[in-house]
């Protein structure tokens, strides 16, 4: 056998040529293996996960290697300040993730963190989860929306409570939301998501607007992702719980979502339907993390090598305490530190990806994540049907306990005291920069004339509309700041221009 070299890996994930995911004649790669597969158990090979895990033990403490990967993950800058990242494949971050030489696990770290800086600056985006339904006919073990919950109260908004809910999240200050509803062919067809969609984009309150609206709903055919494009969705979300096949059938043992394969290839049909942003995820907890790892990182991979272009964004959530779900009933729960690890290293594989965390974790476990990867967050978020048109947080429809309780102004003052810019951009969505044009602005070099005055522009509008005193002088004196290290003259001063629109008048929405 050949001795392993990185070169000979598939899945570099954002720039690899896609003639060289074909293995190598000698490689150690599994022959069965094919990123390209259109086929779930292909793409998301259970003897490749293996045989990489295996990889990943034999290398754990070896050092040379190790320090080998560290070296391809680092940034390089050109002569025109561009930043370039390679990225790692699945098994070379694998053995990141199992390295057990704590001097280099605290390079890798470090590194996660200079690569969040490189591509992200001290942006944090911010948005909100929007619960229209809990009816679902799913039986996932691990959610307290599974039909033989009877526990659970059962709720479907109106378009006239969507109307408050939206109007209670735009009093906020928040502009771009993830709408989530169970999987129910009666009660939450696509014609309801569709219609609840164009309501939210209708609402214009105050100075508020909600101006990307994201979508977490179960997998579907293609001819609905059509429709959700038409619709004007930001990015279409949807966890792959596991991507251990055997694991997943057990965990979803009755209704649609049992079927593996049409699970696993929702991506190909959003991407095929037109969608080109895409989020996926596990929920870490539920099978063997290290397995879990390998298998997001082959999915974005199979991503990148059919359809040109990863994943937008990667989410982290772990197993949570909810209705009829106790979390120490399942036996893969990870803890801060793997949990932190887990976070560091995708970062460093997929460094143009963005990175999601929400408010299942405490403040403590969010600020660490913020430093080495992650670059959005949710605030004040309420996980039932409803809660956000309600005084008291209820939790008769909850999905999950939600660890970090802040209001989204307290969240604002604390991102910025830790140093942040909180940011409510929407503005790539907006402009059509998706899919592979987004890349492009990635690697362009442009992210600090681009994404940071349109921080300061949306943060100016949090300022003045919704925020309270406190937050409101500390975010000005960042904005001051902050408009200073805007490299291009000419935005600088157009950026300024707006801001002081905004100080000054009703005028909103400007962007780059
Ligand atoms: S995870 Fe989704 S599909 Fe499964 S029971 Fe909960 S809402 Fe339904
Ligand atoms: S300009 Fe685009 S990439 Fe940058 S923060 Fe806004 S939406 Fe995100």
């Amino acid at each position: 056998m050949k001795a392993f070299m990185p070169s000979n890996l598939n899945g570099t994930l954002t720039h690899f040529p896609k003639e060289e995911f074909e293995p190598e004649e000698g490689s150690i790669m599994s022959t069965i293996y094919n990123p390209k597969s259109s086929k779930a158990e292909e793409f998301i090979s259970h003897e490749e996960i293996l045989e990489t895990l295996a990889f990943a033990d034999e290398h754990k403490n070896d050092r040379a290697y190790i320090e080998s990967i560290l070296e391809k993950a680092r940034p390089v800058y050109d002569e025109r300040g561009r930043v370039h990242c390679d990225g790692l494949s699945h098994r070379e971050a694998s053995v990141l993730l199992a390295c057990e030489l704590p001097d280099l696990n605290e390079k890798m770290f470090k590194l996660a963190e200079e690569i969040k800086l490189a591509f992200y600056g001290n942006r944090i985006v911010l948005f909100a989860p929007l619960y229209l339904s809990n009816y679902c006919v799913n039986g996932c073990v691990y959610c307290p929306y599974h039909a033989k919950n009877k526990d659970i109260a059962r709720r479907k908004l109106s378009q006239e409570e969507i109307r408050k809910e939206v109007i209670a999240l735009q009093d906020m200050g928040h502009k771009r939301l993830a709408l989530e509803a169970g999987e129910d062919p009666v009660h939450n067809p696509i014609e309801y998501i569709l219609e609840s969609i164009k309501t939210i984009y209708s609402i214009h309150h105050k100075n508020g607007d909600i101006r990307r609206v994201n979508v977490n709903i179960a997998a579907t055919t293609v001819e609905n992702y059509r429709k959700l494009k038409e619709a004007g969705i930001g990015t279409y979300i949807l966890f792959q719980e596991t991507y251990h096949k055997e694991s997943y059938e057990q965990l979803h043992p009755t209704g649609p979502k049992h079927d593996y394969r049409y699970h696993t290839e929702a991506m190909d049909r959003a991407m095929e339907g037109g969608i080109d942003d895409v989020g996926i995820g596990v929920l870490f907890g539920l099978d063997k993390y290290r397995y879990e790892f390998a298998g997001l990182l082959m999915h974005a991979e199979h991503l990148e090598a059919v359809h040109g272009v990863g994943p937008h964004t990667i989410s982290v959530p772990r197993l949570k305490r909810a209705s009829d779900i106790d979390p120490s009933q399942f036996d893969n729960g990870i803890d801060d530190e793997i949990f932190e690890k887990i976070i560091a290293c995708i970062r460093i594989a997929v460094p143009y990806t963005g990175m999601i965390i929400s408010t299942r974790e405490s403040e403590a476990v969010r600020g660490r994540a913020l430093s080495i990867g992650i670059s959005q967050i949710s605030g004040a978020s309420r996980t039932s049907v409803g809660g956000y048109s309600e005084e008291e947080r209820p939790h008769d429809t909850e999905q999950f306990d939600v660890s970090d309780q802040r209001s989204l102004d307290e969240v604002v003052k604390w991102l910025m005291d830790l140093g942040y810019l909180p940011s409510f951009c929407t503005a790539c969505y907006r402009e059509g920069r998706t899919g592979d044009r987004f890349m492009a602005l990635c690697k362009s070099g442009q992210i600090q004339n681009c994404c940071h005055p349109n921080a300061l522009m949306t943060l100016a509008e949090f300022l003045t509309d919704y925020a309270s005193e406190g937050t409101k002088k500390c975010g000005e004196d960042l904005i001051e700041k902050e408009l200073l290290t805007i490299p291009n003259e000419k935005r600088r001063n157009i950026a300024k221009d707006h801001i002081s629109n905004i100080y000054e008048s009703n005028k909103r929405d400007f962007y780059f």
